[in-house]
């Protein structure tokens, strides 16, 4: 079968690779019928997440189920499906605490060794460990441009809100429209919220936020806080969403947060960085970090796409090949998509 597999910074190759094959009693094989490129693919792409050479990347699909151990009851063979970005065990301390995310046997498709060691699904085929964890049902009429996202990016979105209590009748800020950001401003919107204000450099991501029916503010162009202040009577909105990742974004997320309320930081860290702890703390104010629950959530906002209160298919701007993918990845690098879908 074909696969994408890294090589260097900057190289990504279309490669033979052999079949997969179960390994456990709990595994799955999908046939990949769509995989979507992703922001942290970049990072692998820039060498910035360092992984083998040869390794499979991409941790995004949908597809049919070919094979499926015994153990296997939530999917079978010629069940269309999504993965979720990482698997679960189900059975350690987080798992069994709903924290799958967090689990000690998680592993990430398409990241390598320091991730588990689990081979993307940007390929024909993809093993599929945990599948009665990893793996849904696509509901009935769903597309796969949809259906993909579930597993991810808007799970991401949905957890980046869902974390933050946000109430009906609320206020929130969310600062990159990239495309979490942006999954972001609708989980925010389904969740009830009153006034989305959404902060961006792109005019193309902004005028998408406001389609979604979110409050574009330009980060430079306009002034982000004085925004946030005139909408909400001079006191900052319940929840801001970091979707950024960078310690500016981060300071203003908790600069224009109302007291007591809550920073979703949903952008990646890696690095130390400096905080005015003395900001958040006269404010009062809970800080929410780390990667997406996907997994607890991927039912929930299934449901809520299926009933159309999310609906991430504006997102997907390309469709391409995988034998495609070296291509795929020049434009993606050169922010000329938002989102990336290849068929094999
Ligand atoms: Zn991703
Ligand atoms: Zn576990």
């Amino acid at each position: 079968m074909r696969a994408v597999t890294f090589q260097a910074p900057g190289e990504v190759r279309v490669e033979e690779r052999p079949e997969p094959e179960l390994l456990t009693e709990d595994d799955a094989i999908v046939r990949v019928e769509a995989t979507g490129i992703c922001g942290s693919d970049l990072h692998i792409y820039h060498g910035r997440v360092q992984i083998e050479p040869g390794f499979t990347i991409g941790h995004e699909f949908v597809g049919t189920v070919t094979a499926a151990g015994p153990g296997v009851s939530r999917a079978a063979e010629g069940d269309r499906v999504l993965g979720c970005y990482c698997s679960a065990c189900g059975e350690c301390f987080f798992c069994e605490r709903g924290e799958f995310h967090k689990c000690d046997e998680g592993r990430v498709f398409g990241h390598g060794k320091t991730l588990g060691s689990l081979q993307g699904a940007q390929a024909e085929s993809v093993l599929v460990p945990h599948a009665n964890l990893t793996l849904r049902r696509v509901p009935e009429g769903m597309s796969d441009d949809a259906a993909l996202f579930a597993g991810d990016v808007m799970g991401t979105g949905f957890h980046a809100i869902e974390t933050t209590g946000l109430k009906p009748g609320g206020t929130a800020a969310v600062l990159g429209l990239g495309p979490v950001g942006l999954c972001a401003v609708q989980a925010a919107l389904a969740a009830g919220a009153e006034k989305v204000i959404a902060v961006d450099s792109v005019d193309e991501r902004l005028r998408m936020a406001e389609s979604f029916g979110a409050t574009p503010v330009h980060l430079t162009g306009e002034d982000p806080r004085a925004a946030v202040k005139a909408a909400t009577e001079g006191r900052g909105v319940d929840v801001t969403v970091d979707a950024v990742g960078h310690p500016d974004a981060f300071d203003m997320a908790c600069r224009m947060t109302r007291k007591a309320g809550t920073v979703s930081a949903i952008g990646v860290y890696a690095e130390r960085m400096e905080v005015h702890m003395g900001v958040i703390w006269i404010k009062a104010l809970t800080i929410r970090t780390g990667h997406a629950n996907v997994i607890k959530h991927v039912d929930t906002v299934l449901q809520k796409m299926n009933a159309g209160e999310l609906d991430p298919t504006p997102l997907v701007t390309h469709h391409m090949k995988l034998a495609e993918a070296p291509e795929a990845y020049a434009i993606y690098d050169r922010h000329e998509a938002l989102k990336i879908v290849m068929e094999p």
